[in-house]
């Protein structure tokens, strides 16, 4: 997925814009407030963020079952607020799929054709498409209770895509199936959107499915949007604490700025005194200022100390050994620095093995300046 954002050409019939978006419920406090999000036709859209954020009131909104309080939803240029969703051409696939448990797989997904008045002849042509598209072809005449979970996905995801929405919506469509099954499934969808090459928003609140599946992913926090953005620049670069945090794999540290000197600057805080930071162009900072960085846990070196000391270009901390967890491919080092957040650093297998650390060493945790990425 990485990367295919710059490469979508807008045909501009998916594409979605909501501008000034808000959404109450009850007339007092707000599900979603200040929504501005534009996403391209045809990218993989991920809305991720805790339980209660927002996320499934910006797809209702999206695909027609709900309208916003204030602020405006296009789709493909046209302000839908208040159309159904047949007239949106939106359609939404539910976590719990909503199979008609008396229909077969080739009556399940024809459903919708049938409502829609499409005749006979037309409805079956697109049917066994479609049914040869998601791969159901020797399981058309089953019952829903017939199939594996990942096959009733594949049933629901055609009944959703049989009436050629501009948009899929899929709510958690992930989070009924087993690990192994889920990670099967995910690489799936991701076909299955190329395939049909439409717009699919996907909420879900586990950060490595957004980060796997989506071309754009919008990291949420109470109503609002943190970042939107690839899913390597919300990884790399999560704009604040929150995202950071929330996406994982990061060590955010808090200071005050020292002394500033050209391209770097010197941070100073509860677990490190004198740690160099460098220094973002854009960015004005002055000395005293409070900030948060964060560093990978993968780009964190550990060292024993006395040996060869900190190499040029990097910078350190240290600290000692609490706890080690293997991995597999590599091994979670978790630190207690002086202050009162944990440090971790991911050591890949083979060099943790050449000279393994255990509980209670103590070690200097080192990186490259430049590694570090200052948060707002
Ligand atoms: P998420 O999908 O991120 O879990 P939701 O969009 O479902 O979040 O909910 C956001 C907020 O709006 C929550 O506080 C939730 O209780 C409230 N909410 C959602 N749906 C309704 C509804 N139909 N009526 C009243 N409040 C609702």
């Amino acid at each position: 997925m990485i990367n295919r954002m710059e490469n979508l050409v807008s045909t501009g019939k998916g594409d979605i814009e909501l501008a000034g978006v808000a959404k109450s419920y009850d007339g007092n406090t707000y599900a979603v407030d200040g929504i501005n999000l534009k996403i391209p036709d045809g990218a993989y859209c991920c809305l991720l963020g805790p339980s209660g954020c927002g996320k499934s009131t910006i797809l209702r909104m999206i695909a027609g079952h709900e309208d916003p309080s204030v602020g405006e939803i296009l789709i493909g240029g046209e302000d839908v607020v208040g159309l159904d969703p047949v007239e949106r051409r939106t359609a939404m696939m539910f976590q719990s799929y909503a199979l008609f448990p008396h229909l077969s797989v080739r009556d399940n997904i024809e459903f919708a054709l049938k409502v829609r008045g499409i005749p006979k002849g037309l409805r079956d042509d697109k049917v066994d498409a479609m049914i040869e598209k998601v791969q159901l072809g020797e399981f058309a005449n089953r019952l829903p209770a017939q199939l594996s979970g990942g096959q009733q996905q594949r049933v629901a995801l055609a009944r959703a895509a049989i009436t050629e929405p501009r948009v899929l919506l899929l709510d958690e469509p992930l989070s009924a199936l087993d690990e192994h099954l889920r990670i099967r499934m995910r690489a799936e969808l991701s076909r299955m959107q190329r395939d049909l090459g439409i717009t699919f928003i996907h909420v879900t609140h586990t950060q490595l499915e957004a980060i796997a599946l989506a071309d754009m992913v919008v990291v949420m926090d109470q109503g609002r949007i943190r970042q939107a953005a690839t899913a390597p620049e919300v990884y790399a670069k999560p704009k604040d604490r929150y995202v950071a945090e929330f996406i994982g794999g990061q060590n955010v540290l808090t200071g005050k700025i020292g002394q500033l000197n050209g391209s770097q600057a010197t941070l100073a805080g509860s677990m490190f005194s004198d740690i160099r930071i460098p220094l973002d162009t854009r960015r004005r900072l002055e000395e005293g200022q409070p900030l948060d960085i964060a560093i990978r846990r993968d780009d964190i070196d550990l060292l024993r100390p006395g040996n060869a000391g900190v190499p040029e270009g990097s910078t350190s901390i240290s600290g000692s050994v609490i706890g080690v967890e293997y991995q597999g491919n590599f091994v979670k080092v978790m630190l207690q620095a002086g202050g009162e957040e944990e440090f971790v650093a991911y050591v890949p297998e083979r060099r943790f093995f050449e000279d393994a650390l255990s509980v209670g060493d103590h070690v200097l945790a080192v990186w490259q300046i430049d590694h570090a990425h200052l948060l707002a």
